[in-house]
């Protein structure tokens, strides 16, 4: 059988949806341009456009469809088909039109396309989460690193600067930092998707990812915390779980989920550093009561 003119349209627009989306996932100026929810919504209308018109046709066809005579024999316009031999009820053979065959379904593609367009749902979500510290305002940007820059302030007790590492100079793939510190310039440069967590934090009252709510916490504590002048990566670290909880509280959190993050943290520090971060390794000492407790008084810990 061929393939009516719409089905080619609607293999088309499929193609060229999915085209799109996967060209979006590339491009970084076009994630910034173009929300990632929109490829999809076009393609959700263009789907229900689709089957909204099928039923209509379908609809029209039944319609024009004469309704089969029982007695009727085949004639000119009947072709060969569709009709069976039986008997009447005089027991004289006669020719009645077979069932309709059912309409040929094409639920398989639909189905596979939607299968295919949640998963890239998904995967564009995280992208666009990853990537959202481009598409906030530059004026807003200023200000969370104005506010990044007084929490870190605080934490190393005196004069220094947070930026954010758009161009990913001093951070992200490569030199698998999160975050620098430049110790005795007071300068830190925090990789873009750690300020977009803390943005979110801070400034639009959201949680996020609790993983990523908690490596950005840390991670701003981390840089605050070489900037008081301490190199040791182990002890850096150490810190910062426990300054963390502060931080995270005036970030906007309640004292339990900002003392929960930090302890799911400091589980995937420790479980981290058999592998390749020997250096951040939690160092003994760093433990309720212990050598690195900031508040040894209390029995919590970070
Ligand atoms: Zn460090």
């Amino acid at each position: 059988m061929e393939s009516s003119p719409r089905d080619r349209l609607q293999t088309a627009s499929r193609i060229g949806a999915l085209g799109f989306v996967a060209l979006w996932l590339l491009s970084a100026r076009l994630q910034s341009a173009i929300p990632f929810w929109l490829p999809f919504a076009i393609l959700a209308a263009m789907e229900v456009e689709f089957v909204v018109r099928g039923i209509r046709d379908r609809r029209a066809d039944e319609e024009v469809e004469p309704v089969p005579n029982a007695r009727r024999l085949p004639g000119a316009d009947d072709a060969d088909l569709g009709w069976v031999e039986t008997l009447d009820d005089e027991g004289q053979p006669t020719l009645v039109p077979a069932a309709p065959r059912p309409p040929r379904t094409t639920r398989g593609p639909a189905l596979l396309m939607l299968v295919v367009a949640i998963g890239l749902f998904a995967y564009a979500y995280r992208i666009d989460r990853d990537a959202g510290w481009s598409s906030v305002a530059s004026a807003e940007q200023s200000r969370a690193e104005e506010r990044f820059t007084a929490e870190a302030a605080r934490i190393a007790g005196r004069d220094v600067r947070v930026y954010c590492d758009d161009a990913y100079s001093f951070t992200g793939v490569g030199s698998d930092a999160a975050g620098v510190a430049f110790i005795s310039r007071g300068l830190s440069y925090l990789e873009p998707t750690i300020c977009r967590s803390l943005y979110r934090l801070a400034f639009e009252g959201e949680l996020g990812q609790r993983d990523e709510a908690a490596f950005a916490i840390t991670v701003l504590a981390h840089e605050a915390t070489h900037l008081r002048g301490i190199r040791n990566e182990a002890e850096t670290e150490c810190y910062a779980l426990q300054e963390g909880v502060t931080l995270g509280r005036r970030l906007g959190l309640d004292e339990e989920t900002a003392r929960a993050l930090m302890e799911s943290q400091r589980a995937r520090d420790l479980s981290d550093a058999s592998v390749a971060r020997l250096d951040y390794r939690l160092p003994e000492g760093c433990t309720d009561g212990g050598r690195l407790d900031l508040s040894p008084n209390d029995d919590r810990f970070p």
